[in-house]
């Protein structure tokens, strides 16, 4: 067990030693997973980044080592057990507006900007390296997410905000070298004096969120600041995460409609912009990352794109974060599976291993077939991302909002499994499991809830309905390789026939499945597709647990187990 977590433990056990009588032995207790490599451990991980980018290994192998080191999965504990703070004003009462994180949060963030986990696919773009470049970034950031994912929130933002800013060619002259800079530099002070700089995001308003056409946020125009078309800003955000932030991509409304900036958090001029947080939200998850209330009080951001074509700028930003929580959702799958696996590889009951009951068997091994779907979706969009072509970008179109619509909401369900094959001891807060639970609504709710990704579908259909044809494309691959795949195929090209507005999730749900089924019969492993079409096509069950019998369930548990191809 990690001992910082456990100091009272620790005591009260010497004052007991010198008063009583020792009264039991403890045994049977599975002990944390630590020391080992998330990445060697990960045979699924490992054979996507053989097919995607395999340069990126030997660099894998280094980070996955790192992911498994007690003291760093320790800082994970450490920034969700110590909340960050908002001080609002110093005590003369000057307006500050600073937040206060605990180390071990800087320390996720160091370590998280210095591996480029924001910046690599751009970077290496530039320097004509791109190869690979978001598969092999996209499975540093799944490695990362494991040990802590509420710190990812600036990472994405800051990788995701590249694309949008680009729109202005001033601004990503000046900002973007700092933004892709592989440092991390907490200081607030201005951004022309800072080694690095991060960037959030301000959509979301009290009266909308996913409406943000209903956005009341106002911009007037002040003329040129620095080169660039700069905007006096009026109004709040009710969600404006990471509000430490150099600088934030928001939304407001011109005369020439709904229009996106990007506001400094520090004045050109020197002095403090007028952004000022109201207060922290109380989350229920994702503790470790702060998330806040503020107004502009007349606060400059300058145009990025077009005026009155704010939602196309910043849909750009709003893609890569979604990507971004297919990566993260599937990475809270996997560390959910490892502890599972884990702790029933451990501990005994009945007077077997818990990972020897045919039933427990039958649980980890669909958690882990839920992981092998999550992750081959996600590693196709890495793959589109990585990608020139015209069907990558189509299927991308789609791809994004099926993805995150799927993987993030099998998330708390999949998570309370892992937890109860830990038994009590994965409710507790010194396991990650309640962690774990707590942040996998999260990634479903933000950047775009449920319905909204499946009426986002609907959108890009009507509107570019060739995005239809490359997911048939796509999927014509595997056509006529099995009948229950082809069955979901069909149950599609119905559904796409009859679909309205009501039935759209049912739409989302069966181009996940199709999607899913083609990429594992794609990946030379016969018995997961079979586990696939099997257990998620055929003969669907309500809960996990419950795959039908005659499967290979060895090979599936055997992926489960972080140490069992960890050579
Ligand atoms: C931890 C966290 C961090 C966040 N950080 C940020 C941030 O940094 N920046 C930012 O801008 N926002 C942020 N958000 C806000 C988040 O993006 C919004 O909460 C989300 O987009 C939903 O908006 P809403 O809360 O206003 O809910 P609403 O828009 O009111 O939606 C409520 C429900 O109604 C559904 N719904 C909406 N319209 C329709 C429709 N037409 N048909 C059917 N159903 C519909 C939605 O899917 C949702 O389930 C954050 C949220 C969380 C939880």
């Amino acid at each position: 067990m990690n001992s910082a977590r456990e100091p009272s433990v620790i005591a009260s056990h010497e004052a007991v030693q010198g008063t009583a009588q020792t009264t039991h032995e403890v045994f049977n207790q599975a002990g944390a997973l630590e020391n080992h490599n998330l990445y060697l451990g990960d045979q699924a991980l490992r054979e996507a980044i053989q097919r995607q980018a395999p340069a990126a290994e030997a660099e894998l192998v280094d980070y996955g080592q790192l992911c498994g080191v007690p003291e760093f999965i320790e800082l994970g504990f450490q920034a969700n057990a110590h909340k960050p703070s908002l001080h609002t004003h110093d005590r003369f009462g000057r307006r500050l507006d600073v937040i206060e994180f605990h180390p071990s949060y800087h320390a996720l963030m160091d370590q998280a900007f210095s591996a480029g986990l924001h910046s690599s696919p751009w970077r290496e773009a530039e320097a004509g390296q791109g190869e690979g470049a978001h598969a092999a970034r996209a499975a540093k950031y799944y490695l990362h997410a494991q040990v802590e994912a509420a710190h990812g929130c600036p990472v994405t933002m800051t990788f995701a905000s590249a694309p949008t800013l680009q729109l202005n060619p001033v601004i990503a002259k000046t900002w973007l070298p700092k933004v892709l800079s592989n440092a991390y530099d907490p200081r607030n002070i201005h951004y022309r004096e800072k080694t690095a700089l991060t960037i959030g995001m301000g959509m979301t308003e009290k009266q909308g969120g996913s409406d943000v056409r209903a956005n009341t946020t106002q911009a007037s125009p002040i003329g040129e600041v620095e080169g660039c078309e700069a905007y006096s800003l009026v109004g709040h955000k009710w969600f404006l995460s990471a509000p430490m932030c150099d600088a934030f991509l928001v939304l407001a409304q011109t005369g020439a409609g709904l229009s996106c900036f990007l506001v400094p958090r520090w004045h050109p001029d020197g002095h403090k912009n007028p952004l000022e947080i109201q207060r922290l939200k109380d989350k229920m998850g994702n503790v470790a990352n702060a998330s806040s209330e503020v107004e502009f009080r007349g606060a400059l951001g300058w145009l990025i794109g077009a005026p009155g074509r704010g939602v196309p700028s910043i849909i750009q930003m709003v893609a890569m974060t979604r990507f971004d929580c297919m990566v993260g959702s599937s990475a809270g799958q996997r560390q959910a599976v490892i502890q599972a696996a884990h702790h029933a590889s451990h501990r005994e009951a009945f007077g077997k291993r818990l990972i020897d009951q045919p039933v427990m068997r039958n649980v980890i091994a669909d958690l882990q077939l839920e992981v092998e779907g999550s992750l081959a979706m996600t590693m196709r969009m890495a793959r589109a991302l990585d990608s020139q072509s015209e069907q990558d970008q189509l299927l991308l179109r789609l791809g994004t909002a099926v993805g995150k619509y799927w993987i993030c909401k099998r998330n708390p369900q999949h998570a309370y499994e892992a937890m109860e094959c830990i038994g009590g001891n994965g409710v507790m807060e010194n396991c990650i499991m309640p962690r774990l639970y707590r942040e996998a609504p999260i990634n479903a709710i933000w950047e775009g809830s449920g319905n909204i990704q499946a009426l986002d579908v609907r959108r890009a259909m009507s509107r570019s309905p060739e995005v239809v044809d490359a997911w048939m494309a796509e999927l014509l691959t595997t056509a006529h390789s099995d009948p229950r795949q082809d069955a979901v195929v069909e149950n599609l090209k119905h559904e796409l026939a009859v679909s309205d507005e009501c039935s759209s999730r049912r739409l989302v749900e069966l181009l996940a499945l199709s999607l899913q089924g083609s990429l594992l019969l794609r990946s030379g492993n016969a018995a997961i597709a079979e586990a696939f079409l099997a257990g998620r096509c055929e003969a669907p069950s309500h809960h996990f647990g419950a795959l039908p019998a005659g499967l290979d369930l060895e090979l599936l548990i055997n992926r489960a187990n972080p140490h069992c191809y960890d050579l």
